[in-house]
């Protein structure tokens, strides 16, 4: 009895402690677990020691990497000249027979982590002939590796480079490593090679590789370990290579085994070529045959060199691990067909998100997230974060268990400060991964991302090039022949679009304008600085590129006292991604607005006109377009002119009086344009019943009665504003200018009384389409005419300011003085604004603050001028000047949020000139 109620006190006892266990366990990861679900990245407070690095030549991004440019090299590597030199006619002379070794390692070491030590070293070996080299790196908690220590050894010396410390200036020892006529002297070479590419640019030029030599000499082994028993009788523990190397200051141990990598080098490379001498001799008839061993030797030591180090570049991120998963999967048995749909696009995704979050975060795939937890959450697919955070940790506990030595904190980091995109992954397999990865993208580096942004990852939002490739080649893997035909057809039409539509010279021409103190006032293009020239206005103080001094005092300084972006050189690319190559204009805030503010507000125009690359325009543009939708719904005034009917009575002519009663009056102009158009060009050879139906809209238009030819043409130009007719004018040559003059109503009288506005109902998407080709083409003839907002001129107008703020202070006085001697030619067509113009001149009309829904009469009906006018009469009316100032603040919020640009100009501001306005009141309600 006694006994029996003992073991169960014990078993009572042992399930107490095991229970508790698993319950502090719990709470532990529980508490795990709210850390992780705060939304701040584990970075924001733990500082790596590579974010110290102020430039890296491979950083994470999807991009190649650049290697060194030097004058005469012809292929990808620079010193492919020297090198195959080298191997066609190695230096026989090569030779460490007088080499005066000390093989007696000795404690002392120079430890080289400052520029002047960092020059002492190079100093020292401008004097050496030859020198071992070995490097250390770092490789879990970065994503490409880097070198955390060099090991120099001379005949003299050995030298530990701290190439953490000084990972910014150790290209000064280049010219060393790639002098021919110094022998460097590594073991087993191949990784250090492009590892010193990778990170310094340092290219081996004349290499003699100790395992190489081994190689030739078929010695039994080829590790350093050996060659070191062997030749020195010196035991290393090689598992200190594997030692965090970027611990400081290093311990002891591992300094010491860091300085016996390379010190012993030179020695075993002189016993190693007295051995290939030796070979030489014994295998050779002929006595000029002695030197062929240590030739092989050295001709497969500089092979290595050739190489040129690459970054891994895959179709897709992640794929190249997916596939060795997929393989894990299977045991080796089995096709890929064989693993559900379902587990293979888990896996992808998951393996595309880790490749993203390894660039971002700047760690190793293995420390993001390990293969078997990839596969243990695919297998599972878990619901929710706490369900995720299990699946991993149990995955690598299990693997844990069998392999003792990981020591990896699961899940890690990342995928704690993440856990919600990791579940997103897993969840939402309908949402395309391309969005998922780049809301990724966004939301770790994007502008209030999560993340810290280094030299690593800073590159990753601008050139993601899987978007890029995407965005025409969705899922490599699921790609077939139809896809690929589309894409070159739809690749072919975006190169015809780049090449005809963006602008073929640089835009900005950074041109400056001094003030006669000295202090410059603004950049702009080389027309204002002609402006003024010719006007001896200013002298040209210098050229290349050209600057100017007033002469006068201007009336007023730039009011952007303090703004950077007015007085800067701006950058010929796209401000988004940064693109060089093409770039057209946009405009932040649509010129359908823009048109109708006040001039004051209109100058400092130079600030919401940027520079966007073809693709990111069409992003840029397509999100407009639908916040002209909202901004049409929130103030209820419709994109679109509903009706338009004709302004002269519909004349009552005999036998018809009947049938107009049918029509209703009015058609949309775009509706009636359209109909007008297919009449004329292909009426006669349509359908009756659909030439009967195009005529019906037409003669809506008319009030319904009777049309002929005339009338189809007067259609034509219906909305048009004076600009599309002229142009469309001139697009139908002399035929139009011969008939009759009375067709072609003036402004005056064409004012288009009958509008009637009626909803926004209207069919927007064909619109839209005509619309967008039209902007870009008055866009380019603009640019041809001189007349682009960037470079504008007029005859006799001072060129409105481009870049700078001082137009309206200093342009008013000049402009007043010379219209006063100077007859100005008066407001022709040409300085008439238009709806998709940029052109905006004061000669714009009147009628703000006005209600009245009538229509400008310059301005397009085609487009969405009325609209814009309407808008910003409303804004102006019950919130002045202020109103304005925040719709523009919208505007630019827009564009931000649809590129996220990554190359604006300093100073560029959402908040530019706004003042005192809280983001709050933004929202303007809709008028009742
Ligand atoms: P070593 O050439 O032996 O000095 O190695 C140079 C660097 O290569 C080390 O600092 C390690 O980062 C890396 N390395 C070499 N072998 C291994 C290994 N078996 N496991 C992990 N890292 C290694
Ligand atoms: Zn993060
Ligand atoms: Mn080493």
């Amino acid at each position: 009895m006694e006994k029996k109620a003992k073991i169960k006190i014990a078993i009572t006892i042992a399930s107490l402690a095991a229970i508790s266990i698993l319950f502090t366990r719990q709470q532990r990861r529980r508490r795990k677990l709210n850390q992780c679900s705060q939304y701040s990245c584990y970075l924001q407070s733990e500082p790596k020691p590579q974010h110290n690095f102020k430039r890296v030549l491979a950083d994470n991004s999807y991009s190649p990497f650049k290697h060194a440019n030097k004058e005469k090299s012809s292929g990808s590597h620079p010193y492919e000249l020297e090198i195959t030199a080298l191997l066609e006619n190695p230096r026989p002379e090569f030779d460490f027979s007088n080499v005066d070794l000390d093989l007696q390692r000795s404690d002392s070491f120079v430890w080289v982590e400052t520029k002047s030590q960092l020059n002492e070293l190079a100093n020292a070996l401008s004097k050496e002939f030859f020198f071992a080299v070995d490097t250390e790196q770092h490789s879990l908690r970065s994503f490409l590796g880097f070198t955390a220590l060099i090991q120099i050894s001379t005949e003299k010396e050995d030298y530990l480079v701290d190439t953490i410390a000084l990972h910014d200036e150790i290209s000064i020892l280049q010219p060393f490593f790639a002098d021919p006529g110094v022998c460097k002297v590594f073991h087993g070479s191949d990784n250090d090679v492009m590892w010193l590419q990778r990170d310094f640019h340092i290219y081996v030029v004349n290499l003699f590789d100790t395992a190489k030599a081994c190689e030739v000499l078929s010695k039994p082994q080829k590790s350093l370990a050996y060659l070191l028993e062997t030749y020195c009788g010196v035991a290393t523990n090689k598992f200190l290579q594997r030692e965090d190397w970027r611990q400081r200051p290093l311990p002891a141990e591992m300094l010491q085994y860091a300085q016996t990598d390379a010190h012993y080098l030179l020695y075993i490379a002189k016993c190693l070529v007295a051995e290939l001498k030796q070979q030489g001799n014994e295998n050779s008839y002929c006595p000029d045959d002695k030197f062929n061993f240590v030739l092989e030797a050295s001709r497969r030591s500089n092979t290595v060199c050739l190489q040129v180090y690459t970054k891994e570049i895959e179709s897709y991120p992640g794929e190249a691990a997916a596939s060795s998963i997929f393989f894990r999967l299977l045991n080796g048995q089995g096709g890929v067909s064989s693993i559900s749909s379902v587990t293979q696009d888990l896996v992808r995704r998951l393996c595309a998100w880790r490749d993203l979050m390894a660039r971002v975060h700047d760690e190793s795939l293995r420390f993001v997230l390990s293969d078997q937890a990839i596969i243990a959450l695919a297998n599972k697919a878990p619901a929710n974060p706490t369900d995720v955070y299990t699946t991993i940790a149990q995955a690598d506990s299990d693997v844990d268990c069998l392999n003792l030595s990981s020591s990896l904190p699961s899940p890690s980091p990342v995928v704690c400060s993440h856990l919600d995109d990791v579940e997103r992954q897993v969840c939402n397999n309908v949402e395309n991964l391309d969005d998922i990865l780049l809301a990724n993208l966004q939301k770790c580096l994007g502008p209030n991302g999560s993340c810290p942004l280094s030299v690593f990852n800073y590159v990753l939002p601008a050139k993601s090039n899987w978007e890029l490739k995407n965005q025409s080649n969705k899922f490599v893997y699921k790609q077939n022949g139809v896809k690929v035909s589309r894409q070159v057809a739809k690749k072919a039409s975006r190169d015809l679009f780049v090449q005809k539509f963006s602008c073929k010279s640089p835009v900005y021409h950074n041109c400056r304008i001094y003030a006669n103190d000295g202090r410059l006032l603004c950049y702009c293009d080389r027309k204002k600085l002609e402006w003024y020239l010719t006007r001896d206005l200013a002298k040209l103080v210098e050229d290349n590129p050209p600057a100017i001094m007033l002469l006068f005092e201007p009336k007023g300084r730039p009011e952007d006292e303090g703004n950077e972006f007015y007085i800067q050189s701006k950058k010929n690319i796209c401000v988004s991604c940064g693109e060089g190559n093409h770039y057209l204009r946009y405009r932040i805030i649509p010129s359908c607005y823009r048109i109708h503010f006040p001039e004051q507000l209109k100058s400092h125009r130079s600030h919401d006109i940027v520079l966007l690359c073809v693709d990111c325009h069409e992003v840029a543009h397509a999100a407009a377009e639908k916040y002209k939708k909202q901004i049409s719904a929130e103030f209820g005034i419709p994109l679109f002119i509903h009706k338009v009917a004709d302004s002269r009575k519909a004349e009552a002519r005999p036998g018809f009086s009947a049938s107009i009663t049918n029509f209703e009056a009015g058609v949309s102009p775009l509706q009636l344009r359209t109909a007008a158009m297919a009449l004329l060009h292909h009426g006669p050879t349509m359908p009756s019943n659909r030439r009967e139906e195009l005529r019906r809209i037409v003669m809506r238009y008319y009030g319904g009665r009777e049309i002929s030819q005339e009338d189809l043409e007067r259609a034509l130009l219906v909305g048009m504003s004076p600009r599309e007719r002229r142009r469309h004018a001139k697009k139908r040559g002399l035929s139009l200018k011969m008939s009759k003059p009375t067709d072609f109503p003036d402004r005056q009288q064409d004012s288009y009384p009958a509008v009637m506005v009626e909803s926004a109902t209207m069919d927007a998407t064909k619109a839209d389409n005509v619309l967008g080709l039209h902007a870009i083409e008055t866009q380019k003839s603009g640019e041809k005419e001189g007349r682009s907002s960037l470079t504008e001129s007029h005859e006799s107008k001072p060129p409105t300011c481009s870049n700078g703020g001082i137009d309206q202070l200093v342009f008013s006085t000049i402009w007043k003085k010379m219209n006063s001697t100077s007859k100005v030619s008066d407001s022709k067509d040409d300085s008439v604004g238009n709806v998709d113009d940029e052109c905006e001149n004061s000669s714009v009309q009147n009628g703000f603050g006005s209600s009245s829904p009538t229509p400008n009469s310059k301005v397009s009906l085609l487009g969405h001028g009325p609209h814009g006018k309407q808008v910003v009469d409303y804004l102006l009316r019950e919130y002045g000047e202020d109103g304005i100032r925040q719709f523009c603040q919208r505007w630019r919020q827009v564009f931000v949020e649809a590129l996220h640009p990554h190359f604006l100009p300093a100073g560029w501001d959402v908040m530019h000139r706004i003042i005192n306005f809280p983001v709050a009141s933004l929202n303007v309600s809709s008028p009742a």
